[in-house]
C-alpha cells in the first residue's frame, strides 16, 4: 500500500481478498502496510488490486516462502515484546539481548541469573521450563513450577520472559507465562507446533533445526506467519558440520542472507551455536559484527553446578564483559545498546 493509504483503504483491499475466497494478511511497516495473500490455488492477476484506492503496486511472489519473504515487505520487521511503551523491540535500531540460564532450576537460581543480566543491562530473561534433552533420563526442566517463577523474575526485574514450548498441547500453559515462545531447533521443523503458535497472540522466537537450509529454515517460519502470526524472531544457533571444536558449526553467513531475502529480525545464539564458554565472547562480537539484530546468551549464576549446558553458560561477569563488548560494537553499525551503570 502506500504510505498514504488510509485504515479504510487497507480494510477494503483486505475484504477484496476475502471475498475471493483467500486470506488477507495486513503486515504495517513503519511507512507503510504490506499484504500479502496465501490460499490462492493458482497466480492472481495484479490488475485486480492496482486500480484501488492506496495501492502502490501488485507483486506476484517468487518464492516458495510468501509471507516472510522481502517481496511482500520491504521493510524490516519490528517484533515489540509485551505491551507499554517501553516494551523492548527486536530488529530496530536497539539490539536485543536475551540472557539468563538454559534451565530454572529453582527460585533461587533464577533470581540470582536475573539480577545480574538485568544489571547489566539485559532486557529480556530466558529459562527453560521444558527441556527437550537428546536424553530421557538428563534434567526435563521444572515445568510450571519453572513458569510461575518466571513469572516473579518479571515482576520483580522488569525482564521479558522467553521460554521454550514444546509441543502443541504444551503450548497451552507456556502461552499463559511466556512473552516470547521459543521453539527450539529440534522442533522447527514440528508442524503442528509451528501451527499452534502462530495462532497464538505472542511472539516467537524461531531457532534454526540442526541441519536445515536457509529455505527450510524461512518456509519453517512462514508456517507461523500464515496463520496470522507475524511476529516472529529468526535465531541462529548453529548446524552440524564434521568440525569437532565445536558443538555446532555456528553459521553466521547466514545474517545477511537472511536480511536479503526477508524482513523478519534475525537473532545469533552463540551458546548453543559453539558449545564452549570461552568461545561464546569472540561469536558473539562477530554475529553483531555481521549484523545480528541480537543475541540470546546462557548465563549462570554458577555455571559449573549447571544441571545443563553449564560448560557452554558464562557466570554475570563474563556477560557483563560480553554486553560492553557488544555495545562498543553496536555503535559502529549504528546499533545501540544501553548499559546499566
Ligand atoms: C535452548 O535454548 O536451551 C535450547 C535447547 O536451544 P536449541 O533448541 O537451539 O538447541
Ligand atoms: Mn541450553
Amino acid at each position: 500500500m502506500k504510505p498514504s493509504a488510509s485504515a479504510e483503504d487497507v480494510r477494503a483491499v483486505c475484504e477484496k481478498i476475502e471475498t475471493m475466497g483467500f486470506r488477507a494478511h495486513p503486515m504495517p511497516g513503519a511507512q507503510r502496510v504490506a499484504i500479502g495473500i496465501t490460499g490462492n490455488p493458482g497466480p492472481i492477476e495484479p490488475a485486480e488490486f492496482e486500480g484501488m484506492p492506496g495501492v502502490a503496486e501488485a507483486i506476484r511472489v517468487s518464492k516458495p516462502y510468501k509471507l516472510v519473504s522481502r517481496e511482500v515487505k520491504q521493510e524490516d520487521s519490528l517484533v515489540r515484546i509485551g505491551a507499554g511503551v517501553e516494551a523492548p523491540i527486536v530488529g530496530g535500531r536497539e539490539l536485543a539481548v536475551i540472557a539468563g540460564p538454559c534451565a530454572i532450576e529453582s527460585r533461587d537460581q533464577a533470581f540470582r541469573a536475573a539480577e545480574r543480566v538485568a544489571r547489566a543491562g539485559a532486557r529480556l530473561f530466558r529459562g527453560g521450563a521444558f527441556k527437550p534433552r537428546t536424553s530421557p533420563y538428563s534434567f526435563q526442566g521444572l515445568g510450571q513450577e519453572a513458569l510461575e517463577v518466571l513469572d516473579e523474575v518479571r515482576e520483580r526485574f522488569g525482564l521479558g520472559i522467553v521460554t521454550e514450548t514444546i509441543d502443541p498441547a504444551n503450548c497451552d500453559l507456556v502461552e499463559q507465562y511466556a512473552d516470547v515462545l521459543q521453539v527450539g531447533a529440534r522442533n522447527m521443523q514440528n508442524f503442528s507446533l509451528l501451527k499452534r503458535v502462530g495462532r497464538s497472540r505472542k511472539p516467537v522466537l524461531l531457532k534454526r533445526g540442526l541441519s536445515a537450509t536457509l529455505e527450510e529454515f524461512l518456509m519453517a517460519a512462514e508456517y507461523i506467519l500464515s496463520e496470522g502470526n507475524y511476529n516472529v524472531i529468526l535465531c541462529e544457533r548453529g548446524v552440524r558440520t564434521f568440525a569437532d571444536h565445536t558443538r555446532n558449526t555456528l553459521d553466521l553467513s547466514v545474517i545477511p542472507a537472511v536480511k536479503r531475502l526477508s524482513h523478519l529480525p534475525i537473532i545469533v545464539d552463540p551458546s548453543h551455536g559453539t558449545g564452549k564458554r570461552n568461545q561464546v565472547l569472540p561469536l558473539a562480537r562477530a554475529a553483531i559484527a555481521v549484523g545480528a539484530d541480537g543475541l540470546i546468551v546462557e548465563v549462570h549464576p554458577e555455571p559449573d553446578r549447571a544441571l545443563s549446558d553449564g560448560f557452554q553458560s558464562l557466570d554475570p561477569g563474563q556477560f557483563e564483559l560480553l554486553m560492553r563488548e557488544a555495545a562498543a560494537i553496536g555503535t559502529v553499525l549504528g546499533r545501540s545498546l544501553t548499559l546499566n551503570p
